[in-house]
């Protein structure tokens, strides 16, 4: 018995192929993860016929919904936590100016040609006479072994004809830990322009895998040895290299950058945390300067940075939404506790960046950490001393102050209504000077001071109560 096919649902598919005189198997994904022992719930079942009528006749088999889609020939059905789409097995064959394949009817050795990688090629037969037997003609089991990818056709034409197949490539190669075969690899150089015709959203869902992926820098050094790391993402790419002189170097922003990813990698699943490590020293190429007094600087390379989040988000169609904001902030913020720990920690500067980092406060910290990759061990360990210290005292400070979602507690409308005023600079200062204050602490988080504070400050620039 194999045990990938243990659920009734297969057999039944078998059942219904075998009374239609039809040959149906499971393929792809599925069967890989089932060899890599990855959980996978997306079933993808062809059929040497129609897979659509195989689907329409389960669904009324099990009572269940199924969605057909008539112009890609594939139907759909949910069946407990799987979800199995249906298509007739395929030829394809490719135009040079889109990855949109021109499709007819194949036999299922033409279907597993046309796929990406030889472990995604394999196929478990459904029918009675031969269910759970492996099909696999292009020895996808011995590179699943060996742990390497390679296309079952020409790796020219593979890539060729889909380019996005060379992301998808070194996107498996990150997720699994696979390598890539050299012939393969080779191709991906040779045909890397093509990358052209694949659209943003497609790209981006491959790179958000790396992303989420338990080593990501694995993915972002290929894509710079095969050379579709300028064409992808120009931004990252310029990071690269360092420079000398005065007899000082600077250090790679590029092999820095993704020793952090994978530092933050190894604490947080969390996809936007991962995203503004890898864009924390973004602005580094844009603000660099030499200084013969001090060195090499990247002055202000943190504001320059967090604006190109928003230029790198949009040319890459991810969304302009909070999580762009998040990313933002801490791309922004990340100096500030360093530069906190490499002072002596006063309580408004703690305070200050609670009120500025608000909930975000504890990932920043991850940031942060993640972002000592030096080699001095004597120095990483002074580091990491202060930085506990900085998180004591964010503790500390949040339970006596409650910064974190800290409102100021005189608002602008109490300011204009109490001295009869219409929005203006008067408004914004007093505002602001009780804001300040209270971080200072000057005086406490506490709405009677705040409100003598105002009648104060009032009084100073000739307000009078109406
Ligand atoms: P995951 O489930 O991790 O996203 P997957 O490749 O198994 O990866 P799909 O993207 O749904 O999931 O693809 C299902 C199958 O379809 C693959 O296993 C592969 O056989 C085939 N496939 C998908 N995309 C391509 C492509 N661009 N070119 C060729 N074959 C592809």
């Amino acid at each position: 018995m194999n045990d990938a096919l243990s659920l009734p649902i297969f057999q039944i598919i078998g059942d219904i192929a075998d009374s239609m005189g039809v040959k149906a198997f499971v393929v792809g994904g599925y069967v890989r993860d089932y060899y890599l022992k990855r959980p996978c719930t997306d079933v993808d079942v062809v059929v040497v016929g129609s897979g659509i009528a195989v689907a329409e006749a389960l669904g009324k088999k099990l009572h269940a919904k199924v969605s057909v889609f008539k112009n890609f020939g594939t139907a759909m059905l949910r069946y407990k936590d799987l979800e199995v789409e249906f298509v007739g097995a395929r030829k394809e064959s490719y135009r040079a100016d889109s990855r949109k394949p021109i499709v007819e009817n194949g036999t299922l050795e033409d279907d597993q040609l046309r796929r990406d990688f030889t472990i995604n090629a394999m196929a478990f037969s459904l029918n009675k006479d031969s269910f759970g037997e492996l099909v696999d003609p292009f020895e996808g089991m011995g590179d699943m072994e060996r742990c390497i990818l390679r296309t079952p056709c020409d790796p020219d034409v593979t890539f060729s004809d889909d380019p996005l197949r060379m992301i998808r490539a070194v996107r498996f190669a990150t997720q699994l830990g696979f390598d890539i075969d050299d012939v393969t690899f080779d191709a991906i150089g040779r045909n890397k322009e093509r990358i052209s015709i694949v659209s943003k959203e497609r790209i981006i869902t491959e790179l958000n895998k790396i992303m989420l992926s338990p080593a990501p820098s694995i993915g972002f050094y290929l894509f710079d040895s095969c050379g579709l790391l300028p064409l992808i993402f120009p931004e990252l790419s310029a990071l690269k290299g360092v420079e000398t002189r005065g007899g000082r170097t600077h250090k790679d922003n590029f092999i820095h950058t993704l020793k952090v990813l994978d530092n933050v990698s190894r604490h947080s699943d969390n996809l936007g945390l991962r995203w503004a490590a890898l864009l924390h020293d973004i602005g580094k190429p844009r603000t660099k300067a030499y200084d013969p007094k001090v060195g090499w600087t990247f002055h202000g390379h943190e504001v320059v940075g967090c604006k190109m989040v928003h230029s790198i988000f949009r040319n890459m169609k991810l969304p302009l939404n909070d999580k762009m904001k998040y990313v933002q902030k801490l791309v922004l913020l990340h100096l500030r506790p360093i530069i906190l720990s490499e002072d002596i920690v006063t309580d408004s500067a703690v305070r200050r960046l609670l009120f500025e980092a608000g909930d975000d406060i504890d990932d920043l910290m991850t940031l942060c950490e993640a972002d000592i990759t030096s080699g001095n061990d004597a120095k990483v360990r002074t580091y990491m001393r202060n930085f506990e210290l900085v998180r004591r005292k964010l503790k500390e400070i949040e339970e006596k102050d409650r910064i974190r979602n800290f409102q100021p507690p005189i608002s602008g409308e109490l300011i204009m209504e109490t001295y009869g005023l219409q929005p203006c600079r008067e408004v914004g200062d007093i505002k602001s000077a009780i804001k300040d204050a209270i971080l200072d602490g000057d005086i406490e988080n506490d709405f009677e001071q705040a409100y003598s504070l105002m009648e104060k400050l009032a009084a100073e620039k000739g307000l009078k109560k109406v």
